[in-house]
């Protein structure tokens, strides 16, 4: 497609890409955009990021660039650090069938390693959509669309290039970005493409915890995520990413499913106004009903008491979900404390009331406690409601508050003290 037949215009093309682009070209290798950011040009969105293909080995690209960093073990990548921004250059893939010792596949055909280079053409074969193989080629301002690309984006189908079994098997994470694609873009997966994913979602299960978290994010935290959710449910591919609830994605929508769709409509309108959201907070939702439960189990089955199956369950429940999806400890601690704050947001008593509103994760507890407030009504919501009051009311009120919430309660029997531990110990870490 020559300039004239596309609407791609450098005005839209980050600088830095650009500046890199010109530089491969001005020392004799060919350069192109390619992948999420051409197709989304094409769409008339804005990219999220702006990758570069080249003929280029990562060592040539290296010499060119001072801000160059290699990475990347499964195939060699380099990184064009700008400040914030980055811009990713790979050199072309090739085939991986022929050469045995740099292609590796296992039983079901997944591929291992693919460190072979090639030409434009392979590349473009290795790639996933139809949509996401158009080059564009800054030398000659002119889009290179290997699959019929454009097709798809006329008709808004998400299409995989090849067959599409043989391509889930290679990669079972192309199931997940097919879904991801559909929401975000607004788009239907094509019936071949559709076709063999719920026979093959199992095969999510062999795909390392570390690259289903990064998955994980972009599919629940790019904006649509109660869309991609809805999707993922009918395609039967949340079971494999979330074991523990594969019952309750199975089953009619329950109020499981109300608190997950909840929080996702939550974090879609947060994301989608400039609002942080943590991954803590989505992973504490998943995991909720099934720490409730456990713990339950626990009391009963273990006969331990509440405080302490409460404790054992949160550590179990999270050990059991980072099998399947790693939790990053800075992820898991604050899941912990919100869960933690569960039980203690019911407990209002005097200073505790206060403490809780100091205590640094009250926000998110807050928020969490609303939405199961609003998922389930009664004194959940109650409870959220008087939380939500409180924060706001003046210290006079607050104190009103606390006073007739003693009154109310005070006519139940009133729990007695622990007994204090010795001074000494809380001293002595
Ligand atoms: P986004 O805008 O969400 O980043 P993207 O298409 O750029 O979408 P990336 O994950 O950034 O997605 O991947 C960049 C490109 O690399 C894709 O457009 C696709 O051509 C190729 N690609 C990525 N993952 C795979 C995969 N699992 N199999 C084949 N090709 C892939
Ligand atoms: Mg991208």
């Amino acid at each position: 497609m020559p300039r004239a037949e596309h609407a791609i215009s450098r005005e839209d093309i980050s600088d830095n890409a650009l500046k890199v682009m010109y530089r491969l070209n001005n020392a004799g290798f060919s350069a192109y955009l390619v992948g999420g950011c051409v197709r989304d040009l094409m769409l008339g969105h804005k990219p999220k990021d702006f990758d570069v293909v080249t003929n280029a080995t990562p060592e040539q690209i290296k010499g060119l660039f001072r801000n160059c960093r290699l990475i990347g073990r499964r195939f060699r990548l380099a990184h064009i650090v700008f400040g914030r921004e980055i811009i990713e250059v790979a050199t072309f893939r090739g085939h991986h069938n022929e050469d045995p010792s740099v292609a590796k596949q296992d039983d079901e055909g997944q591929l291992l390693r693919d460190n072979v280079f090639g030409t434009i053409e392979e590349d473009a074969e290795r790639r996933d959509f139809t949509f996401n193989a158009m080059y564009y080629d800054v030398a000659t301002f002119s889009v290179t669309d290997f699959a019929n690309g454009i097709n798809a984006i006329k008709r808004g189908e998400v299409d995989l290039i090849g067959d599409p079994e043989v391509r889930y098997r290679e990669d079972p994470v192309r199931m997940l970005r097919a879904v991801r694609f559909a929401a975000k873009l607004d788009m239907t997966i094509n019936p071949r493409t559709a076709k063999p994913i719920k026979e093959l979602a199992h095969l999510l299960s062999n795909i390392p915890p570390a690259r289903l978290f990064e998955e994980m994010l972009k599919l629940f935290l790019s904006g649509h995520g109660l869309q991609t959710f809805r999707l993922l449910r009918e395609y039967n591919l949340l079971e494999p990413l979330f074991p523990m609830l594969g019952k309750v994605f199975a089953a009619p929508d329950s109020k499981e499913i109300g608190l997950i769709e909840l929080v996702l409509k939550n974090t879609d309108e947060r994301i989608n106004t400039g609002q942080r959201v943590t991954p803590a907070f989505l992973i504490a939702t998943l995991l909720w009903y099934p720490v409730e439960e456990h713990a339950t189990k626990l009391q009963s089955e273990a006969g331990l008491n509440g405080h302490d199956a409460f404790n054992i369950a949160m550590g179990d429940i999270l050990h059991r979900q980072s099998q399947r999806i790693m939790i990053p400890k800075r992820f898991s601690t604050v899941v912990r404390d919100i869960w933690h704050l569960q039980q203690r947001l019911p407990r209002r008593f005097g200073r505790r009331a206060f403490q809780l509103l100091s205590h640094p994760k009250f926000r998110a507890a807050y928020d969490f406690l609303l939405a199961r407030g609003r998922t389930e009504g009664g004194d959940l919501l109650e409870l959220a409601d008087w939380w939500t009051q409180f924060q706001d009311a003046s210290p006079a009120n607050q104190k009103k508050m606390l006073n007739t919430l003693r009154q109310e309660e005070g006519r139940e029997p009133r729990k007695r003290r622990r007994p204090r531990k010795p001074k000494s110990d809380s001293h002595a870490q």
